[in-house]
Formats: C-alpha cells, structure tokens, sequence
C-alpha cells in the first residue's frame, strides 16, 4: 500500500487524535473571536453568509472545534489546485463529523504576497498554440511589481470587457468550428446537447465575473470574491474565508513568540537548507514582511538587536521599529501592517488558532518539510499537513476539438497505437519535407538560370518563352511550398493538441463544460475511494459527455488513453 493512501485510510483518526493530544486553549477561542468579525464581514460583502456558513464562524469560537486550514494567494480565475484544496477539506471535515466531532474549514487568503507572482494577474485557457494555451488577465505595472497584492486596483470597466471578451471570443471560434464539424458529419442536435447547455454556463459565469468585479475593492479583492463565490455558492462547500489584509492584529502574540525564537529559528532553518539543498537565510533575517506606509510595498525585515530595519521595496522609504526586548517583543506598533514569511506562516496560524490538520500545495512540499523539522526543535504547533495534487482530464468544447483533430490526421482504430502512428507520420514526414525542399531548391536553380538567360538575351521571342518559363516554375515552387506547409502542419497541430492537454487550465474552463456541484461532487467521490492512489489522474464527466460518447465511438478509447498520450 502506498503512503498516500495509507495516509487516506489512518488520516481522520490521526487528526482527530492530533487534536485531543493538542487540545484548542482560551487564547486560540480568543484569536478566532477576532478572526471571525473579518470573516463574517468578508461573507457579508460576498453574499455568502449563507446558514450553514454562519454555523461556522460559530463553531470557529468554540475550544472543543477541530480546525482545518489551507492558505492560497488570491489568484486570478485560478486553476483547479486552488479549489481541490478546499474540496480536501470538506472531505476531511464530513468524515470526523462522522465520528462525532464538530469541525471548521478555514481558507487563508495570502493577498499580502508580491504583486508580480505569475498567476496572480492572469491564467491559461486550453489553445491550439505552441505552449496549448492562450493566455487571459491584466499586466501589473512594473512600478507596481513589488507592492502587496491588495495595493492592485481593479482593472478599469474597459480593461475589465476586454478581458471577458478575449475568452468569450475564444470558445466562440471553437464553437462555431465544432459546428461546423457535426454539419459535416450529418450530426444534429448540436445547439440544443452543445451550444445551448455551454451558453448557458457561460451566461452565469460571467454574471458571477461582473458582480465579483463590482463588489471588489482591489484586483486581489476580486480574485477572493470570486473564489467564494464558485466554492462556497457554486460548490455548497462551507469553507471560511480570510484575508490577510483585513488584519492580521489577532495574531499578535504568534507573532511576537516567533520573534522571541528567532535566533534559533534561523540557526535551525540554516542546518535543515543545507541538508535539503536550500539556499540558507541571513543572520539578522526576520521572520515578516512590512507593508511600506507610503506605497504598500513589501519591506523585508532585518533584526538588529532589539530594532526591525528595512527599505521598502518599491519606493526605498526606510523604516527603523523598535520591540524592546527579545525576551518580550513588543509588536503593537507594527502589527496593523505586518505579514508572515513563506515558511513562519504556518507557525502564526497554526499556534494562533490551534490548527489540526493544513492542507498544504504543490510548490511548498520542500518548505513544508523543513517548517516541520524546526517546528519539532522548538515545540512548535505543527498538525498534519496532506497535499492533493493530480491531474484532470475532460472533454470540454475545446478538448474536443483537439481530439477530433487528432482523430482526424492519425486515423487511429485504438489509441493505444497512437505513440507507433505519432513516429510513423514523423518519418513520413520529414522524408516528404526533405523531397519537396529538393525539389523547391531545383526550382531555384532553374529559376536563377533562367533569370541569367533573360538578362543575355535580346531575342523578344526567346525572352517571352523564358518568362513564360518563370511564371511555370514559380506557380510548381509556390505549389511545393504549401504541399510543404501542409506536411509541417499535421505534426504541429498533433503537437499543439498534446501540449494543450498537459496545462493546468483556469477553472472557467471547467465551470463552462460542467456543474461546479457535479465537480466538487465528482472530486469528493474520487477522494472516498482510496484506489487507485489520489495522485493517479481523474476523467472528469462534462455536461455533455454522455451525448459525445454516443454520437463519437472513438471517444471513450482516446479519453481513456489521454494520460498515455500526453506523458
Ligand atoms: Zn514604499
């Protein structure tokens, strides 16, 4: 049995015993008070503070409630890791309210991070393009690179169009193409089984866009709203959100306890980079970032004696604090504008709210391992941490487009024979291509000679016979070169394909093609199950599916055989 799935089965008693062994105290009842006017505000604004929402903020004050977390950057129209976390989640909370205990899910929203982090201004949609996808979502200004994310405005109203009308223009090219492809193969029911059931979505979403976009304060604002929206709405999922940037003052005294550890924290973290092949950090690093006064900007710290210094990254302002003593650090004239490091977060939550299971990501493993390690010298609170990631594959509007492009060129009776076929038309083609370019280049040579033989003679008649010649030859090249072009292509559209199945893809991609409760519902089955392995990939079901399998035979084969295909 592999961990992972020995991890599934013991997981719930582990937490649960994680929880009894590190009871919640009156200081975390205390911070989660504070904690929960955020939340409720956030959930107000939203309009999701729907009842069994409500419960929860309760259940967070409550000291015999077991608390899961997971953290995420407010990113824009995010990928599908973002929401399997919460799904992770809920899994976990449903099977120890089974066995009796009252439990919260808290999703952290991290919107103090850099502004320049690749996927929180914009995401990818599935394409016919080298990298397979087209990319959608706003530029940040480079004088904006090295704020906090909630210093981002909202894009204008005409920025924001421009936005929604790139996607929209995109599906609609493969609408009309799929169309057009059931046309030619004398399928009807298109509009209704296809276009309608997709229209449909995608009025709803992008209502939920608009009003997401109307409600915001800032960028990273929006991107939160609209997270809630899809999974507390959308996914009937109970999971609290908060974000950094309403305050991180409840945790004053996490804060604080860290920087009373700091010296050994760094003296730790230093001997654990090196035996994981991590870079070490500074003597006088500290373990938060400042939020500049003047601009938002992130200000690394540095401790110096009992004195925090930095310069803010974006308009160089220096700042000097004073805590007055390592024993008892005293934050209180920091704390509005302060924020965790990457790995101390995990220490402020976990300590401050008494935390017992984190669902961790994908990128942060490395981390995750060294937080635990120093978290064990210095009796830190650290509960479980799982990570789900894998792989989805379904067959949206424009997945099946590349599919019946695929199809179509490679003629396979069963795709396992893909991979033998793939070569074969390699070969064929590049021994074509080699041929034509012979040919084209004897073309040339001809062409020149002929050139040369114009330019010599006087004769009229002899020169019309040779720019007759020309024309002859230029048409037979021209010919050639697209014969070429096509040969070149059949490659590169099968490449595309395979590319496009290989990205991660916003989720508007899926909430198009299906129901976000079908989604969540289908995820939560795929976690219940514990084979195969939860990092094996998922075939998800769309809307449609069942109408393509009964209309395209070879479907079902090339969906089955996709993670082979694409690997
Ligand atoms: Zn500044």
């Amino acid at each position: 049995m592999s961990f992972m799935t020995k991890f599934l089965n013991n997981y719930v008693s582990q937490i649960a015993e994680f929880s009894e062994k590190n009871p919640r105290t009156t200081r975390n009842v205390n911070v989660s008070k504070e904690l929960a006017k955020h939340i409720k505000n956030f959930h107000h604004k939203t309009k999701t503070l729907q009842n069994s929402l409500n419960d929860s903020t309760k259940k967070l004050i409550e000291k015999n409630s077991i608390v899961l977390e997971t953290a995420h950057q407010p990113n824009f129209l995010p990928y599908s890791g973002i929401f399997k976390k919460v799904i992770l989640l809920e899994h976990i909370a449903r099977n120890l309210e089974k066995k009796g205990h009252s439990v919260v899910c808290l999703f952290s929203i991290v919107d103090t991070d850099f502004a320049d982090d690749e996927w929180f201004a914009s995401n990818r949609f599935p394409h016919l393009s080298k990298s397979g996808y087209l990319k959608v979502g706003i530029k940040i200004a480079k004088k904006d690179r090295k704020k906090c994310m909630y210093a981002i405005q909202k894009p204008s109203q005409d920025t924001w169009e421009n936005i929604t009308e790139s996607f929209n223009a995109h599906y609609d090219n493969y609408l009309k193409e799929l169309e057009r492809e059931f046309s030619k193969q004398n399928i009807s029911d298109f509009k209704q089984n296809i276009e309608r059931p997709f229209q449909e979505k995608r009025d709803d979403l992008l209502d939920l866009l608009e009003q997401s976009y109307q409600k915001a304060e800032n960028f990273a604002d929006m991107n939160a709203i609209f997270l809630s929206n899809v999974i507390n709405d959308l996914m009937n999922c109970s999971t609290m959100f908060f974000k950094y940037s309403d305050g991180l003052n409840a945790f004053e005294e996490p804060f604080s306890r860290l920087l009373y550890h700091n010296i050994d924290y760094i003296k730790l973290y230093n001997r654990f980079a090196t035996q994981f092949e991590l870079e070490k950090i500074q003597e006088i690093y500290a373990p938060f970032w400042y939020h500049c006064n003047s601009c938002e900007g992130k200000v690394p710290l540095q401790q110096k004696g009992n004195k925090l210094e930095g310069t803010c990254l974006s308009c160089k302002e220096q700042y000097i604090f004073d805590f007055e003593s390592q024993e008892n650090p005293n934050l209180s004239g920091v704390i509005e504008r302060i924020s965790p490091r990457a790995i101390p977060r995990h220490y402020i939550t976990f300590d401050g709210l008494g935390v017992s299971f984190y669902a961790g990501g994908h990128a942060g493993t490395l981390y995750t391992s060294i937080a635990e390690k120093i978290a064990e010298t210095l009796n830190f609170r650290f509960p479980p941490i799982f990570t789900w990631f894998n792989k989805d594959y379904y067959t949206g509007v424009l997945q099946f487009n590349y599919f019946l492009k695929i199809h179509g060129i490679l003629k396979l009776d069963s795709y396992d024979q893909f991979q033998h076929k793939y070569s074969e038309l390699e070969t064929q083609t590049s021994q074509d291509v080699k041929e034509l370019q012979n040919q084209i280049e004897l073309c040339e040579i001809e062409k020149k000679f002929l050139k040369h033989g114009l330019i010599e003679s006087q004769n009229e008649e002899n020169r019309s016979r040779i720019i007759s010649e020309l024309r002859t030859i230029t048409t037979t090249e021209r010919r050639l070169k697209i014969h070429m072009q096509q040969a070149e292509n059949k490659i590169s559209i099968l490449d595309n394909a395979i590319e496009s199945f290989r990205i991660f893809p916003s989720i508007i991609d899926y909430l198009l093609n299906m129901n976000a409760l079908s989604l969540s519902e289908q995820w939560l089955h795929f976690l219940e199950k514990t084979e195969p392995p939860i990092t094996q990939p998922q075939l998800l079901k769309t809307n449609f599916c069942k109408f393509l399998h009964s209309k395209f035979s070879w479907l079902m084969n090339i969906e089955n055989n996709i993670e082979i295909i694409t690997s």
